[in-house]
C-alpha cells in the first residue's frame, strides 16, 4: 500500500554567526543534487535588487542562490517557473527549497514555508536564532516551533574556546549597547562568536 504522505516537511538550522549554518545548508543541498532532486536556494538581497547570487560559507564553499527582498519574491520566482502554489498540478515545485539568512525575511516567510511543506517540498531554512542582544530573532521562534526537525549548531567562543551560542556585536572594537540601532551607517562594526559567559552588552 502506497503511503499518501508526500514527504514535504520543514527543517531549520540555527546557531550564532560562524556556527556553520551556511555550510550545513550547502551540505544538505549538495546531497539533494547528488540524489538528482531539483533544488532552488534563496537568500535575502542586501540591496534592493532581485538577482542571481550565491550562498557562501565563511570557509568559502558556495551554491547558486536567488537573492530576494522577501517571501513574495520567492513565491513569484517559484510561480515564474510554472509552479504556482495555488495550482500545484501544473509544473512541479522543486523537490527542495533552501533559504539562508532566513531571519532577515519578514513574518511572511512562515506561511510560505508551511505552504511549500504542505505542497510536498522539503524546506531547509538556515538562520540566526538570536540577535546581537541574545534575544529571539524575528520569525525564528515561530519557524523553530513549527519545524519537523531543528539543528542547533555552535561556533567557538573567540575569548575562551568554549562552544559559542551567541553573536557578539562590536562597534569600534567595543561591545554594542542594548539600544544601538540594528543598522549603523559607516560604523566600524564587526561580529564574533561568544559563549554565554563572554557575550556582553555595554550599558
Ligand atoms: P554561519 O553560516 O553559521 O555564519 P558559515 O557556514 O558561514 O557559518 O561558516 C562556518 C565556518 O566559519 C567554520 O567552518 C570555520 O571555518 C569558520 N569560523 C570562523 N570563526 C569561527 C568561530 N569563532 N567558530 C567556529 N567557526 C569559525
Amino acid at each position: 500500500l502506497k503511503s499518501p504522505y508526500h514527504g514535504g516537511h520543514l527543517e531549520v538550522i540555527v546557531g550564532p554567526m560562524f556556527s556553520g549554518k551556511s555550510e550545513e545548508l550547502i551540505r544538505r543541498v549538495t546531497r539533494a543534487v547528488i540524489a538528482r532532486q531539483s533544488v532552488q536556494v534563496f537568500k535575502p538581497a542586501i540591496d534592493d535588487r532581485y538577482h542571481v547570487s550565491a550562498v557562501a560559507s565563511h570557509a568559502g564553499r558556495q551554491v547558486q542562490a536567488v537573492a530576494v527582498r522577501g517571501a513574495a519574491d520567492i513565491r513569484a520566482h517559484l510561480a515564474g517557473e510554472g509552479a504556482l502554489l495555488s495550482d500545484p498540478g501544473e509544473t512541479p515545485l522543486p523537490d527542495v527549497v533552501g533559504i539562508d539568512e532566513v531571519q532577515f525575511l519578514g513574518e511572511d516567510v512562515v506561511p510560505l514555508a508551511l505552504d511549500l511543506a504542505s505542497a510536498g517540498v522539503r524546506v531547509i531554512l538556515a538562520g540566526l536564532d538570536l540577535d546581537f542582544r541574545a534575544e529571539p530573532f524575528g520569525c525564528m521562534p515561530d519557524l523553530l516551533a513549527r519545524a519537523e526537525s531543528v539543528e542547533k549548531l555552535t561556533a567557538i567562543c573567540t575569548v575562551c574556546g568554549a562552544p559559542a551560542t551567541r553573536s557578539q556585536r562590536l562597534i569600534g572594537g567595543q561591545p554594542a549597547r542594548l539600544g544601538d540601532p540594528v543598522l549603523l551607517v559607516g560604523a566600524q562594526e564587526s561580529y564574533e562568536a561568544r559563549c554565554r559567559v563572554h557575550h556582553e552588552l555595554r550599558r
